[in-house]
């Protein structure tokens, strides 16, 4: 047996995966490995998923984003599908999770594996559920079954939702939207049907022997997350949570790579204590948000109201932000919402990174507005989150290519630019003193966070829609042949 990330790096072993992390993160090696020994960072890595360039999900690394991706039953096909993986990978996902409950699962998920350059994760039950027929014939047997055979196709963590207990269930009657999570909802039901203990719960020793066969990342699901602001905070969460953290040690005790999932909906003052509880009660073990959300009230615009709450989570020690896109709590989001989702929660992202003074983090600002400062046009689309995006605003009023070159835009216009009027007023001397050079190469900032052209060989995904690249002004996107 290989062994897993965890216990190689407990033996005191620098794995080669130990080693490229390193590199994209400008890190010590050694570093690396002490954080992944204490259980304060996991790189999800399947021994069968050959296309990944592995990457590390910890508070003290630059905090990281998965885009969710997956078909519905009603909607959706495999080549949506795919293109949404090339979207999300694109446009700087740092994992993909497939949360398909339709159509061939399986098939699918394969295809995505063999392509995906990122970590993937799934939700077994979904699977299990679909190969079921509904929640009351779900069996501990089908459940391990179809965690085994997505583990040896080459997931790279998984989704449990273990730690929603029987005993839990009645913590939830007063809430405003009770159980929202898709794998609480489902395991709910089958309790109260069986009148049974979680079967994720009463076979966990099993699970965790096979995940730690192929080195899959368990992650902790949090099935009574709030779904509400009024349901926050409250005695179901919390409890699930206390089991939450039982459990890590447990997978740990096997050589399971373990994160925690958290909510949700949360408002804004109570996001930073209820991370800073999480690393209490998980001993240190990586958080990964669904947003949180801080309001209820703007369907449609949730990938805003929820990467606000994501920067106060990443400022506090959140390892991974799910994101959240548009079409939150009202439909299967399209390519461009994946696109628009994950520009709102890398900002998120980089904006707690820079707040929590991260080494490097905020070299790539400086770098941006000392080219802002300068006109340099080009440069500041080069480093733009999203360099399409920002190209596709200038050229919409100053398309020629003189205008690159202009030491103004459309937006004050020539005559009132004040950083023209600044720069003339400075001539001479005092320009000269200015000294705000900053050069990325020699930076220590997280080559994971600048944008993400080039960084991943999409060659072999499937390319974009149509109907994004007409988004784009009718250009491709980088990478695209
Ligand atoms: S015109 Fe205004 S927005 Fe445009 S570069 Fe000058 S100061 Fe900035």
């Amino acid at each position: 047996m290989m062994g897993t990330q965890l216990q190689r790096a407990r033996n005191g072993e620098i794995t080669p995966a130990m080693e490229r992390v390193a590199e994209r993160e400008n890190r010590d090696p050694e570093y690396v490995r002490e954080k992944v020994a204490a259980g304060e960072a996991v790189i999800p890595n399947n021994h069968e998923h050959d296309s990944l360039d592995p990457m590390i999900i910890g508070k003290d690394f630059s905090t990281k984003v998965n885009a969710n991706i997956g078909n519905s039953e009603p909607e959706s096909d495999i080549e949506t599908e795919r293109e949404k993986l090339h979207t999300a990978v694109e446009y700087g996902a740092d994992t993909v999770m497939d949360l398909s409950t339709g159509g061939d699962i399986p098939e699918l998920r394969a295809g995505q594996i063999e392509h995906s350059p990122v970590p993937l994760g799934t939700v077994p039950i979904y699977e299990a559920l679909k190969q079921a027929g509904s929640p009351e014939e779900l069996t501990a047997d089908l459940l391990l079954d179809v965690i085994e055979s997505q583990a040896a196709q080459g997931t790279d963590y998984q989704t449990i939702h273990a730690g929603v207990l029987r005993e839990h269930l009645p913590l939830t009657d007063g809430r405003i939207t009770g159980i929202v999570s898709r794998g609480g909802s489902i395991l709910a039901e089958w309790m109260e049907n069986h009148g049974e203990q979680n079967p994720l719960y009463t076979h966990f020793d099993e699970i965790c022997a096979i995940l730690a066969e192929y080195d899959v990342t368990i992650s902790l699901g949090d099935g009574l997350r709030p779904g509400s602001l009024a349901d926050a905070n409250d005695d179901a969460q919390l409890a699930e949570l206390e089991t939450l953290g039982d459990l890590t040690e447990r997978a740990h005790e096997h050589g399971v790579q373990v994160m925690v999932e958290g909510p949700g909906h949360v408002p804004l003052d109570e996001i930073g204590e209820q991370v800073e509880y999480q690393q209490e009660v998980c001993d240190g073990a990586p958080f990964y948000l669904l947003g949180p959300l801080v309001t209820d009230v703007a369907p449609g615009y949730d990938h805003i109201t929820s990467a606000i709450g994501a920067t106060e989570a990443a400022r506090h020690g959140a390892a991974m932000l799910c994101y959240v896109t548009p079409k939150e709590h009202l439909g299967l989001p399209d390519a461009e919402d994946v696109r628009d989702g994950l520009a709102a929660y890398r900002i998120a992202a980089h904006a707690g990174d820079v707040a929590a003074g991260k080494p490097g983090a905020r070299d790539w600002d400086d770098a941006l507005s000392q080219a802002r400062y300068n006109f340099d046009w080009r440069e500041q689309f080069n480093l733009a989150l999203d360099p399409d995006r920002a190209k596709e605003y200038h050229d919409q009023t100053l398309p020629e290519d003189n205008y690159k070159e202009a030491r103004y835009c459309s937006m004050c216009g020539a005559e009132f630019c004040s950083m023209r009027i600044d720069q003339d007023a400075r001539e001479g001397e005092e320009m000269e003193g200015l000294d705000a050079d900053v050069d990325l190469a020699d930076s220590p900032a997280a080559d994971v966070n600048l944008p993400p052209t080039g960084k991943h060989d999409t060659s072999g995904l499937p390319t974009v829609p149509e109907a994004l690249c007409d988004h784009a002004g009718g250009e491709g996107l980088p990478g695209d042949d």
